[in-house]
């Protein structure tokens, strides 16, 4: 049992990862803090459960190498790439797309001559297999006359010349483009329509959990900005080792989990179990439907429902570790990794994790559905894999339709503020970008100048 009138400087109400950046930039400007977290695990959205061994994320989540949100740090896990670029799945075969100059440089061979090999091997059943593709030997990809999915050797040039603009236009620059729902920028600005359905849809539904690509145009440049400037990428240990770094680095005693908060002032938040805490202010880190309960009158935007399908195999797919999007869109799985593969501590030894996530509503009889579509994807029969688990989060990323405010409000009083992914963009990123507008402006209402480290200790990344 708490202390009912605990005293502290600021509570911050939610544990995921924006309260828990906000508690470190807090407690390093020396303001005593405490987190009360509804759950008995920190880490919110980025929940990983442990089953038989293996580490399941409750979302399917692709961070980039890119982010400066997400700095090296000498103590944070590290985060570890996939394999260059994406796999497209396009009528039984699969083809590598956006890989960087940089990344194909620096001797990615070994990948490449994989994907050659992939795309030279019909559909499992589909008739019989070419021979096995001999590392250091060119293997011929049979053309195909539709030039499916990126199109001809033209369109590629220009897909590979916009992505590497892309990648060299400043943020602020891309903020300033015209705002349009992303479906209908991709094709105002001009680019090939195979281009578009064969790469860039797959791809944008993938990286916005957003399979109408109806979010902000700016948001889809945004997450081809990180697409192209890094390497897509997962933390080891699964997605609550970040949260879990920022949690260790808080002074002892700090963060107290199973503490429900009922309701907040400017001065006091009152908690299901444990009475009341008194403070100098509140700042309300929760999901956005959370934060309107606490804080009637606050927007609640849609949200994008997102299922992960978690399966294991004794034969895992010849995929290596590489992201695989289905460009047909012939099912409902948006993309799929071996992600034990990327991160090997994701599975005991010897065994295979393949890592699913499907778009959109919950519907009845996902898995078999999910598994089919896999069986086709990875050109394997999957009848004999075992799902581990299906989770399906209703409320998984906040919708960021046009016309989107970037910054929404962070201070709503003084005395009480509000953060989390539904102030920013509806990602990890934009959660740990609202905590740190949410702290400047609580620290600046304080009185507190001192100056603050300007990155949260969160992963490193590793090379391939
Ligand atoms: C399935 C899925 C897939 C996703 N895919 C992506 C993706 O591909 N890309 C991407 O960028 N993002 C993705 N996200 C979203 C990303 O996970 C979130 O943007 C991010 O984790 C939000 O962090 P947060 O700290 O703002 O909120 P949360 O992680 O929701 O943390 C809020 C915390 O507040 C606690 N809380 C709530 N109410 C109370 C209360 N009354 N008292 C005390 N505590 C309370 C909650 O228990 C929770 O721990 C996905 C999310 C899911 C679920």
């Amino acid at each position: 049992m708490l202390e009912p009138t605990y005293q502290a400087d600021v509570v911050v109400v939610g544990a995921g990862i924006a309260g828990l950046s906000a508690a470190r930039r807090l407690t390093s400007a020396g303001v005593t803090t405490v987190v009360l977290e509804a759950a008995h695990e920190v880490g919110g959205r980025m929940a990983t459960e442990k089953v038989d061994g293996f580490r399941l994320d409750r979302i399917g989540r692709l961070l980039s190498t890119a982010h400066p949100e997400l700095r090296p740090g000498p103590e944070g896990p590290a985060l570890l790439p996939f394999d260059p670029g994406v796999l497209l799945h396009s009528d039984g075969r699969h083809h590598r797309a956006g890989v960087q100059p940089g990344a194909r440089a620096r001797g990615t061979r070994s990948a490449l001559h994989a994907v050659r090999a992939l795309a030279s091997a019909p559909r499992a059943g589909a008739g019989p297999r070419r021979p096995a593709a001999v590392p250091g030997r060119q293997v011929s990809v049979p053309r195909r006359r539709s030039g499916a999915p990126l199109g001809t050797a033209m369109d590629q040039a220009r897909l590979g010349a916009a992505l590497a603009r892309l990648a060299g236009t400043p943020v602020e620059r891309l903020l300033a483009r015209p705002e349009l729902p992303a479906a209908e920028a991709l094709v105002a600005r001009g680019l090939p329509a195979r281009t578009i359905d064969g790469f860039l849809r797959p791809l944008l539904a993938a990286l916005l959990c957003d399979p109408d690509l109806t979010t902000s145009s700016r948001c889809a440049d945004l997450a081809l900005h990180a697409f192209a400037s890094g390497r897509l990428c997962l933390p080891e240990g699964g997605a609550e080792a970040l949260p879990q770094q920022l949690a260790r680095t808080l002074p002892p005693g700090t963060v107290r989990t199973g503490v429900r908060v009922t309701s907040v002032s400017t001065t006091s938040v009152a908690t299901a179990e444990h009475g009341e805490f008194r403070c100098g202010a509140v700042l309300i880190a929760t999901g956005a439907r959370a934060a309107a309960e606490l804080l009637p009158g606050l927007r609640v935007p849609d949200f994008h429902p997102v299922t992960v399908v978690h399966h294991t195999t004794d034969e895992p797919p010849a995929t290596g570790a590489s992201l695989l999007l289905d460009a047909d869109r012939g099912g409902p799985v948006a993309y799929t990794a071996v992600v034990s593969r990327v991160d090997p501590s994701r599975a005991p030894a010897g065994r295979t994790l393949v890592t699913s996530t499907v778009l959109g509503p919950s519907v009845p009889g996902i898995d078999t559905a999910v598994r089919m579509h896999l069986a086709r994807l990875y050109g394997v029969s999957t009848a004999r894999w075992e799902t581990l688990a299906v989770r399906h989060t209703a409320d998984a990323v906040p919708a960021m339709r046009p016309p989107l405010d970037l910054r929404r409000p962070v201070r709503l009083l003084a005395g009480l503020y509000v953060c989390g992914d539904h102030r920013d963009t509806g990602t990890v990123e934009g959660a740990l970008r609202s905590a740190q507008r949410a702290t400047a402006a609580l620290l600046t209402d304080l009185g507190v100048n001192r100056p603050l480290h300007t990155a949260d200790p969160v992963p490193t990344a590793r090379a391939a």
